[in-house]
């Protein structure tokens, strides 16, 4: 609620303060338990900033990060907390990231490596580690003779999975997948969403899915939020969203979303004029308005807020309500 992160810009050799990078702007976003909430946008748009920090790895400017805990049913502000107070946490959100070849320790075994965190916070002995790691290696799809070898023996959809059960040692409730696909050859991209789509019934997993691909949200999630430049400009149901979009910057994405059907009649795509704005200088008024095909004298000067048009469907546009933009395969 409310969350926001600006990092301080600095020029010149002493490195003075020159301005702030806007690079989450107070947004307001909610995920359900057990649902698939993807956050789209170009690079750039804080997209990982955000996810970045509700893990903390990145310490919030201003507001909060409420986490509501299965256990008690209670609700904790994440960002409030110290961090004794958060370690107990930190084992219920874990993330997979991007690039599976970086973020593996060549030098460590997949036993070390998904062994780690059960090491660290439940301190199992030698049998009991590498009786979950198997369990965790299989669930992956790998098999516990793995535990042996390092990482280099793997292709990058096998290190995915490596990395997926990194982040299910502990058993968490959200896992904040970023990327995730982005790196992995086409032909191993749906195995990979497949296994993230078996392992969240399996477990009651709840997604928070950051991806600038459009055509892989539209699979793997229920709800979708568009960011723009550290802001929200839109929310809904995906297949609501995908069909009818709201602001004119979800559909200029979902312009670019590639059909299924090649024999399908494509619409055109929306391109749009210049670059992402820059997070150190947001453009006065809608933050979009530059590069808005249906911008008006009032979008340069006035913040559009998000609001909800119709019921479960939000947008930060002034017009929203009367342009008729075009959505995907509807
Ligand atoms: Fe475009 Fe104006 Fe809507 Fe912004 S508020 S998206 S500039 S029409
Ligand atoms: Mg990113």
């Amino acid at each position: 609620r409310g969350l926001t992160k600006h990092f301080p810009l600095r020029r010149g050799l002493l490195g003075r303060v020159a301005g702030q990078v806007r690079a989450v702007d107070g947004v307001d976003l909610r995920v359900p338990a057990r649902r698939t909430v993807a956050l789209v946008g170009e690079s750039g748009c804080g997209k990982s900033t955000l996810g970045r920090c509700l893990l903390r790895v990145y310490e919030p400017t201003a507001g909060q990060i409420l986490f509501r805990n299965p256990a008690d049913g209670g609700t904790v502000d994440l960002a409030a907390l110290d961090e004794a107070a958060l370690k107990p946490y930190r084992s219920q959100i874990r993330m997979v990231f991007q690039d599976p070849f970086a973020s593996l320790n060549p030098r460590m075994t997949l036993l070390q490596i998904v062994g780690e965190p059960l090491r660290v916070n439940r301190g199992l002995g030698r049998e009991e580690l590498e009786e979950q790691v198997a369990e965790l290696l299989r669930r992956v799809g790998l098999r516990p003779e793995h535990m042996r070898r390092y990482p280099n023996a793997f292709s990058g959809g096998q290190r995915q999975r490596v990395g997926i059960a990194r982040a299910l040692a502990l058993s968490p409730r959200l896992v904040v997948a970023d990327e995730a696909v982005s790196a992995l050859d086409v032909s191993v991209r749906a195995q990979i969403l497949n296994l993230l789509k078996d392992l969240q019934d399996e477990e009651d997993l709840t997604y928070l899915f950051i991806s600038h691909d459009l055509g892989v949200v539209e699979y793997m999630a229920d709800e979708v939020v568009v960011m723009y430049v550290g802001r929200v400009v839109e929310t809904g149901a995906t297949d609501e969203l995908y069909g009818r979009p709201l602001h004119p910057y979800t559909e200029a994405l979902l312009s670019a979303v590639p059909d299924p059907d090649p024999t399908a009649r494509r619409q055109e795509r929306i391109v749009l004029r210049g670059e992402v704005a820059d997070p150190s200088r947001v453009p006065a008024g809608c933050p979009f308005h530059p590069r808005c095909f249906h911008a008006r004298d009032r979008c340069a000067t006035e913040v559009p807020a998000l609001r909800e048009i119709r019921p479960g469907r939000k947008a930060a546009c002034h017009f929203a309500e009367e342009l008729e933009l075009r959505g995907v395969r509807s």
